[in-house]
């Protein structure tokens, strides 16, 4: 199943969003006004890297982030290494997980979860 990618985004919001500790409890989102959510900030990438992605491996999932989103985020340095990630402070890395899951209840996959790192 190929969703739009606003309903891709639409999904991943609901989920997400939720559970991201970013969140107030009136349910707005509390980064600080010059900080943006890489996750939506680079959703079109990162709806891309996941529709391109055909495999029940999560690991593949989280390769194609990595290399298709990761690596043309301004926060990532030329040494691969992400400032953001390493302080637990990019949503797309701290739920990467999740995110594919929404993936996974959309389209009906199951994905191979035992070598996970995410
Ligand atoms: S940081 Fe991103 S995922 Fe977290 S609440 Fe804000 S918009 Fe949602
Ligand atoms: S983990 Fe770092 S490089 Fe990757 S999207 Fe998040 S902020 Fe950008």
């Amino acid at each position: 199943m190929r969703l739009r990618l606003h309903e891709l985004e639409a999904l991943v919001r609901t989920r997400i969003c939720r559970e991201c500790d970013v969140r107030t409890a009136q349910g707005a989102c509390a980064l600080p006004e010059q900080e943006s959510c890489k996750l939506f900030e680079l959703f079109p990438l990162v709806a891309q890297a996941i529709l391109a992605t055909d495999s029940d491996d999560i690991e593949d999932y989280i390769r194609a982030i990595r290399e298709n989103v990761c690596s043309v985020c301004l926060e990532q340095r030329l040494d691969g290494t992400c400032a953001l990630r390493g302080q637990a402070r990019c949503a797309l890395d701290s739920y990467l997980a999740e995110i594919v899951e929404v993936i996974e209840e959309a389209t009906g996959k199951t994905f191979r979860r035992e070598n996970s790192k995410a």
